[in-house]
């Protein structure tokens, strides 16, 4: 299994961009930056497009996705829980901000949307990916995808602590998870739904606990601004749980 990060960061710069990642071509997860980062070839590649939730740094290529695979004559089917792709459906595809590309073609619609139940796992383009509610400020899960290989990777989204129960549900090879903020605005980050490196590292000691392991670690979703003191931060946490905690970068690729 191949991960390419699309995207990385909370914020946009001129060479930092929102969360996307990208699974052997075919299987998107979030839509921060899908078509800034892709050739058209590619974007008609993927097939299948997850959601962890409905905020806007993470659902924003999706208006632009369709117009680009409507034109290429592509489609796409974008899967998540009812409260995002309800909020998709009310503000971003609506037909008032732009084209609702769920009607248009008519035979065969750019964008289709597919409700998944958290908890439950389902097969999607091969692959088996199961859904896990985490803690944010609206609704939110994490994915945990199994290639037909049996190769797993765990993407948490955007979550706050508390993810002990969230752990019991997955055994991923390689773990991405947040981190927004580093440990001088943890208050803030853990109040709001996010995590900074200490609270990461109580994450990473509930996730032992619990799997009897830790899996390499790929940090995304930071502030750009507030990145040096993350990067210091993780290395010492990295350090005193003897694991490896990377920080993803726009273009960055892992294969497991
Ligand atoms: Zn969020
Ligand atoms: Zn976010």
């Amino acid at each position: 299994m191949n991960i390419r990060f699309l995207g990385a960061h909370n914020c946009e710069r001129q060479n930092q961009k929102l969360v996307s990642l990208l699974i052997d071509d075919v299987l998107a997860i979030d839509a921060g930056s899908i078509t800034p980062s892709l050739s058209l070839e590619e974007q008609k590649k993927i097939k299948a497009l997850l959601l962890t939730h409905q905020h806007y740094d993470h659902v924003r290529d999706i208006p632009v996705l369709g117009m680009s695979l409507f034109m290429g004559g592509a489609a796409i089917r974008i899967y998540s829980i009812p409260p995002t792709l309800d909020a998709l459906a009310r503000h971003f595809l609506s037909d008032e901000i732009y084209t609702d590309f769920r009607q248009k073609p008519e035979q065969n619609p750019t964008l289709s949307f597919t409700v998944l139940e958290p908890n439950k796992a389902e097969t999607i383009e091969g692959y088996t990916v199961l859904p896990v509610p985490v803690h944010h400020g609206v609704p939110a899960v994490g994915y945990q995808v199994t290639s037909a290989d049996g190769r797993s990777v765990f993407y948490t989204g955007d979550t706050g602590p508390g993810l002990a129960d969230c752990w019991r549900q997955v055994s991923p090879q390689l773990l991405i998870i947040e981190v927004t903020s580093s440990d001088r605005y943890a208050e803030w980050a853990g109040s709001s739904g996010h995590l900074a490196p200490s609270l990461l590292k109580q994450e990473l000691a509930s996730f032992k606990k619990v799997n009897g392991y830790l899996p390499p670690v790929v940090a995304v979703h930071m502030s750009p601004d507030l990145e040096e003191e993350i990067a210091a931060e993780l290395a010492a946490v990295a350090k005193e749980l003897d694991c490896s905690i990377t920080l993803a970068k726009e273009g960055m690729e892992i294969s497991i």
